[in-house]
């Protein structure tokens, strides 16, 4: 008869402590985004779909031997090597820098052994598409049209709400100054001469 009690008694008492939980929520303040019409609130160190900054890549293949998944495909023509006067890296063409997204985990594990710091976790955090061909972004082609990070099909219409509108203006005025060195890149460049090797040239001439 006791156990019966007890059994009643603690029913009550779960159901009471479930709905005190139910009913603090009922009146909190809500936290639905109306995404996409309103933009996700991305902690600074959230690991979006990566940002590429080609003009200063050397094709070390550094990153694509980090990723435990070898979702980084790179393409060169000949050696790079970065020009620490003008922070570009030279040398043969960088003809394919690509990642597969249906892969990529966002791990960031490819970013930290980048000898010259140019690959980054982004701040997109979708990317839809037809076929799994289309997880596959080809930086190299973005570089062409002056771009360092895909753009998400939908926020490529006008009628994209305007913190998207925003968001791509950010990354086309990020890579706007970059612009001729992303598309030097993407061809051969000759290392410029040591200057002392230059300097004595000019001597033997004279
Ligand atoms: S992104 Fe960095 S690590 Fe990867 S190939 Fe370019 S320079 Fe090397
Ligand atoms: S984030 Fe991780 S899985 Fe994705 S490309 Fe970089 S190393 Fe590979």
């Amino acid at each position: 008869m006791r156990e019966y009690f007890r059994n009643i008694y603690l029913t009550l008492k779960t159901i009471l402590i479930g709905m005190r939980i139910t009913l603090r929520y009922c009146f909190a303040d809500s936290v639905t985004v109306q995404y996409p019409d309103m933009a996700p609130v991305l902690q600074p160190r959230f690991r979006g779909f990566h940002y590429y900054e080609i003009e200063k890549c050397i094709a070390c293949d550094m990153c694509a031997k980090a990723c435990p998944v070898d979702c980084i495909y790179i393409e060169k023509t000949g050696p790079r090597k970065l020009d620490k006067e003008t922070g570009v890296a030279v040398g043969g063409a960088v003809t394919r820098y690509a990642i597969d997204y249906s892969k990529c985990m966002f791990c960031a594990l490819c970013t930290d052994p980048c000898p010259t710091d140019c690959i980054h976790m982004g701040n997109i955090h979708d990317m839809s598409g037809y076929d799994r061909q289309s997880m596959i972004v080809e930086f190299t082609e973005l570089a062409k049209q002056g771009l360092q990070t895909p753009t998400p099909l939908w926020m490529r219409k006008d009628r994209a709400p305007e913190w998207a509108q925003a968001r791509k203006r950010e990354w086309i005025e990020r890579a706007q100054p970059k612009r001729e060195a992303m598309l030097k890149a993407l061809t051969e460049q000759k290392p410029p001469a040591p200057a002392k090797k230059a300097e004595s040239a000019a001597a033997a001439t004279e």
